[in-house]
Parts: C-alpha cells; sequence; structure tokens
C-alpha cells in the first residue's frame, strides 16, 4: 500500500538491525485518516472471504482492526497478553508468543465465550517479524474449532521470515508493506510485489 510505504519512508525510524518505530502514526499517536484507509485496504482483499470475525492482539493491533472492522461489519476480538504461564482457566483459550523486541515470553488469551466454531476469523496485527504473535492467534482459532479466512498485517518485516513460512502453509497473508531490508544507514527498502 503506497500511502503506508510513503508514511514509514518519510516517519519510520530504524532502530539497530530489527526494530522499525513507526511511534507518530500507528503504535503512540495514531494517524485516523491515514490507518481507515489500511482498513479499506484489508477489506478489498478479503472482501469476498465471508470474514465474520476479527481477532487481534492487544495493544497495537487494536485501531487496524477496528478500522477493518467497520468494512466488514464485524466484531473484533483482542487477545489480551499476560506475563503469568499457567493460568489454568477453563473458560480460557491460552497460547504463547515469545517477543523479540521486549525479550519477554507472553501468555496470550481469548475467552471461549467469544470465539467459536461459526466464525470465520481473519486475523490483523501492526507487525508481523518472526510470527510468533500471529502463530499464537492462530493456534487460538484452531483451538475454537473456527475457520481462519485469513491474516493481514500493517508491516511485515520479511527479512525475519515469520511472513513466508505463513505463506507456505497455505494460508491467504496480505500485508500492506513487506520491508525485505532496512538499517540505521540505508533505512528501509521495501519488497516489490
Ligand atoms: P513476531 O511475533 O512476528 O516476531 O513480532 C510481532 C509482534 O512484535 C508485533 O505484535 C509487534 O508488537 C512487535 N514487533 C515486532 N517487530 C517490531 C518492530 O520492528 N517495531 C515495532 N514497533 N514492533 C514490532
Amino acid at each position: 500500500m503506497d500511502l503506508l510505504k510513503k508514511k514509514i519512508l518519510e516517519e519510520g525510524r530504524v532502530i539497530g538491525d530489527g526494530v522499525l518505530k513507526v511511534d507518530g502514526f500507528l503504535n503512540h499517536q495514531i494517524d485516523v485518516d491515514l490507518v481507515y484507509k489500511m482498513g479499506e485496504s484489508i477489506y478489498e482483499h478479503f472482501k469476498y472471504k465471508g470474514v465474520t470475525k476479527i481477532l487481534t492482539i492487544e495493544a497495537s493491533g487494536i485501531g487496524l482492526a477496528c478500522m477493518a472492522a467497520l468494512f466488514f461489519k464485524c466484531k473484533v476480538l483482542y487477545a489480551k497478553k499476560s506475563a503469568t504461564t499457567n493460568l489454568g482457566n477453563s473458560d480460557l483459550y491460552t497460547s504463547h508468543a515469545y517477543s523479540f523486541t521486549h525479550q519477554t515470553q507472553n501468555t496470550v488469551l481469548i475467552s471461549k465465550k467469544y470465539l467459536d466454531k461459526s466464525e470465520n476469523v481473519l486475523i490483523i496485527d501492526d507487525f508481523l517479524a518472526h510470527g510468533e504473535a500471529t502463530n499464537a492467534l492462530i493456534d487460538l482459532v484452531n483451538q475454537a474449532g473456527a475457520k481462519l479466512a485469513g491474516v493481514s498485517v500493517a508491516i511485515e518485516k520479511g527479512f525475519q521470515g515469520g511472513g513466508d513460512k505463513i505463506r507456505e502453509s497455505g494460508i491467504d497473508l496480505y500485508s500492506l508493506a513487506v520491508i525485505d531490508k532496512m538499517n540505521e544507514t540505508d533505512g528501509v527498502t521495501f519488497r516489490k510485489m
């Protein structure tokens, strides 16, 4: 999506070789007009897939998920993150995701009440890097016996491999921008699509 790529080039900041800061429009302050258009672009890709629910993860995925949900006219469920690994609550589906950015192991959880086998789920997140967060969300969808319509992320860091593994597994992954290379000196290089 050209508008997002332009914004990343103008305002994104590369930290070391692995982290892109987009706090000015996505991860802290939100450029609502841009994120609304991102939601519309996601809708254009998945509009014939019969999406009934959007699943994301707190906190940074929620804004984009809500904008997309306006187009799909469906509800957004966001998985909560918890530092505790052993919740033992039978009302919850739980999975695990290691965060390379924060170097923490997170338990991600949703209430069984809000996801069941009648749903056709679209997973949305802000970033896809190694695929830990996305795969934990896919695991929750599978535990609920729901269908997976696909996955969409704002920014895929292609050089960290998570996205290509998801594509290889046959899942429809739509990334609004895929970064193939980035560093502090040369900035960001996008994958040609
Ligand atoms: P993964 O689980 O795919 O390795 O990483 C995805 C999650 O880590 C996202 O939900 C996002 O919150 C965070 N993340 C990964 N890479 C970046 C990055 O370069 N910048 C920011 N702001 N967050 C990232």
